[in-house]
């Protein structure tokens, strides 16, 4: 009998202890992580630098009101800034809460542009989150049953299709934002087209729009660049943040530029626990690790390992659709659902995920080496190839 709340299937597995890609369970068992908490671990487990600055920061102290100045979160922000081309950031605790920061602070700024019913553009498969506002800003309709009336002042587009936001933007004068993922995460490893982000930014320069990027997942340096914007070459008005700030330490973030740097005022929005010294300092031990360890450049070495690998093994063979990703967020979607294959590979010693049912999720942790990343391929393409050679079962019956 379990006292929590009925929302998880979990697996059967409960782990005491990390060191590194590697976490052991109850019984000892040693697995391989290559899904770091759903891209949260960032430093992998028991860092230990990030271990030790936690630990001087509880010593010295936890949680400071804002009421007052935070000296860990000025620090963080000003890091944040210089990192993002940002200027400004508001923070909270997780990525549903930097959404709902990016929703609020886009019908403020439509208000404050005397629009009455302000819009937001989001995308197909889109996931930012699971609070009322955020579910709605959705693209999933698993995520959305059961919990209408859904907010409204969302206007859905197919991903990568600019002519569409081109018809928004003739039809819907209430419209103020884009709210985008660059790389959906939930929705199946979803690339957005660099064409398409610049597209983005020059339809929103033509509206007076902000542009709003959800980096809960693909930010941070999982891609080769802090930031997968920076890949196009462009700069968003609102970023948002969360899962691998902290490397496993509950923070979220909104940054802002220009307009939208200055829409909140005091008394507009807030948090109790947000930007505390905790999370901050692990925030800031997180990004000088990923600085300092060089871990975007092995971000996009090891991830070149692992989708070279799948797509070797795997890429055109029948049964899989396709083999994609950028850096280490790498998604290879199969014909049928293969949420079996998750227990396959836990038996095997080897943690990944399945989304939207049929597509394998890999996002490990950003100090992964290629030892560890052959290690990955040399488990998982053979589960792979076994569960395709088996045909499916209806087609048995
Ligand atoms: N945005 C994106 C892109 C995400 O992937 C997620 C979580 O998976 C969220 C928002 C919501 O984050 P959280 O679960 O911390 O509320």
């Amino acid at each position: 009998m379990s006292y929590s709340m009925n929302t998880y299937s979990r697996i059967p597995v409960a782990f005491t202890h990390g060191k590194g890609s590697w976490l052991w369970d109850q019984s000892g068992k040693k697995y391989l992580d290559a899904l770091a908490g759903i891209a949260v671990n960032t430093l992998g487990h028991a860092h230990p630098k990030l271990t030790r600055a936690i630990a001087d920061q509880c010593a010295r102290l936890i949680h400071a009101s804002n009421l007052y100045q935070i000296a860990e979160q000025e620090r963080l922000a000003e890091k944040l800034a210089k990192i993002s081309g940002m200027e400004a950031t508001f923070f909270c605790n997780s990525g549903c809460e930097a959404n709902e920061a990016a929703i609020k602070l886009a019908r403020l700024y439509g208000h404050g542009k005397g629009v009455e019913s302000p819009g937001i553009v989001v995308m197909d498969k889109a996931f930012h989150g699971r609070t009322l506002a955020t579910l709605s800003a959705t693209g999933n309709r698993k995520v959305q049953a059961g919990f209408e009336p859904l907010v409204p002042g969302f206007v859905r587009v197919p991903l990568n299709d600019i002519q569409a936001v081109r018809d928004v933007a003739a039809q819907d004068k209430s419209v103020v934002a884009v709210l985008v993922e660059p790389i959906q995460g939930e929705g199946g490893i979803n690339l957005t087209t660099m064409q398409y982000l610049r597209e983005l930014r020059e339809v929103c320069d033509r509206q007076g729009w902000l542009l709003m990027v959800d980096e809960v997942q693909c930010g941070l340096g999982r891609t080769g660049k802090w930031f997968v914007y920076q890949h196009a070459g462009i700069r968003p008005d609102v970023v948002l943040l969360a899962k691998g700030l902290a490397s496993g330490v509950p923070i979220g973030a909104c940054l802002a530029r220009g307009t939208a740097a200055a829409v909140f005022k005091p008394g507009t929005h807030g948090s109790t626990f947000g930007g505390n010294p905790l999370a901050c300092t692990a925030a800031l031990v997180t990004l000088e690790a990923i600085e300092e360890e060089g871990l975007m450049e092995n971000a996009d070495r090891v991830g070149a390992v692992l989708l070279g690998g799948l797509r070797d093994a795997l890429a055109g063979r029948p049964g899989v659709v396709e083999v994609r990703g950028h850096g280490l967020m790498i998604g290879v979607e199969l014909a049928r659902p293969c949420g079996e294959l998750v227990g396959r590979a836990l038996e095997a010693g080897l943690l990944i995920n399945v989304t939207m049912d049929n597509v394998v999720r890999l996002l490990p942790p950003l100090t992964m080496n290629d030892v560890e990343a052959r290690q990955v391929l040399a488990i998982l393409i053979p589960l792979v190839s076994e569960f395709l050679a088996k045909a499916p079962v209806a087609a048995r019956a």
